[in-house]
């Protein structure tokens, strides 16, 4: 077992081991083609009532009319995929970033379009109001049928009003009628209702999941940190599901956190039990995580939860076999 060239107080050379500061590579699973069109669907649908909530609040002029309105609207459509996102298992950063913009688009979309449809009814109950006072004063220049045809096609008589203007028809005319007014305002809707969409859309959809039965995982826990000189042999203990090694690992006497350190992290299926380890780094120098998710057994989490009564002391005894200190009750190797 005595192995020279171990990394035993020795400053591994950071750019070797590709140290990280933070995230893990994760495991977020494929998407569904099933999960993805009802996610969508769903999604759609709490962008319509979003605007609708919008829409009322604007109409009615309800209290903070623009920032509630806003606030709301992304609020529910935000909320809404993120539940989206767990309920169909909706994985992977790609998916809740589209879904988010599609359905924050949409929702300011349908916003946009319930003011057209109202102004459409109210320009209509105005034009007809104005037609039925001539009819009752007996005015003559009113062709009776061109009243009668406004009467029943309350958009076609807006998109006569609106087509002279423009040169577009409908929805598109009226937009760009109130552009000057409205698209400094429908910019910041938009983008901030897709933005607050995709922020949660994406937490959910990017959170890890377990391989086999593709629950989430728990939040990670640490179960062990170790000086960053030590990674390397640790990852591949992991990788190895070698408890024992990573007993002996333990048990190394070295430069305790010193240079940075490396933390192995669990990650609990609650579902199937499975247990999910990953290797982070904390050094001054990062760039890529250690390990990524990797299963292993509980005689390897065992030893890894090992702790030290002391810490190692820097006297390097390479040509022994290192004894262990402590609780070695439990996960001891053969
Ligand atoms: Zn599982």
């Amino acid at each position: 077992m005595s192995d020279p060239t171990l990394p035993i107080a020795v400053a591994a050379p950071p750019q070797l081991l590709h140290y990280s500061t933070g995230s893990s590579d994760v495991h977020v699973g494929t998407v569904s083609p099933a999960g993805l069109l009802m996610t969508l669907l769903g999604g759609l649908g709490a962008a319509a009532l979003a605007a609708l909530v919008a829409f009322f609040w604007v109409v009615f002029r309800l209290p903070l009319s623009l920032i509630g309105s806003l606030g709301a609207q992304s609020l529910i459509v935000g909320g809404a995929l993120f539940w989206l996102f767990k309920r169909f298992k909706l994985r992977g950063s790609a998916a809740g970033l589209v879904l988010g913009i599609v359905c924050g688009l949409a929702s300011a979309f349908f916003f946009h379009y319930g003011l057209y449809v109202r102004n459409v009814y109210r320009s209509h109950a105005e034009w007809t109001a104005q037609i039925e006072r001539a009819k009752a004063a007996g005015d003559l220049r009113i062709n009776p049928a061109y009243a009668d045809w406004i009467e029943k096609h309350p958009f076609a008589a807006f998109d006569q009003f609106v087509f002279p203007l423009t040169g577009h028809h409908g929805f598109l005319g009226y937009i760009q009628l109130r552009a000057p007014k409205l698209a400094g305002l429908g910019i910041i809707q938009a983008v901030l209702v897709a933005s607050v969409a995709t922020f949660m859309g994406k937490k959910a959809a990017t959170r890890p999941v377990c391989r086999s039965c593709s629950e989430w995982l728990q939040p990670p826990i640490e179960v062990a940190v170790l000086s960053v000189a030590l990674a390397e042999p640790l990852v591949t203990a992991i990788q190895s599901d070698d408890a024992a090694e990573i007993l002996r690992i333990h048990h190394l006497p070295g430069p305790f956190l010193a240079g940075g350190r490396v933390i192995a992290r669990l990650h609990f299926c609650k579902r199937c039990s499975l247990r999910y380890v990953d290797v982070i780094a904390r050094a001054p120098t990062g760039s890529s995580p250690q390990l990524g998710l990797t299963v292993i057994s509980k005689e390897t989490l065992d030893a890894l939860r090992f702790e030290y009564s002391e810490p190692a002391t820097v006297q390097p005894v390479l040509s022994e076999q290192p004894t262990p200190v402590g609780n070695t009750s439990e996960g001891t190797p053969e």
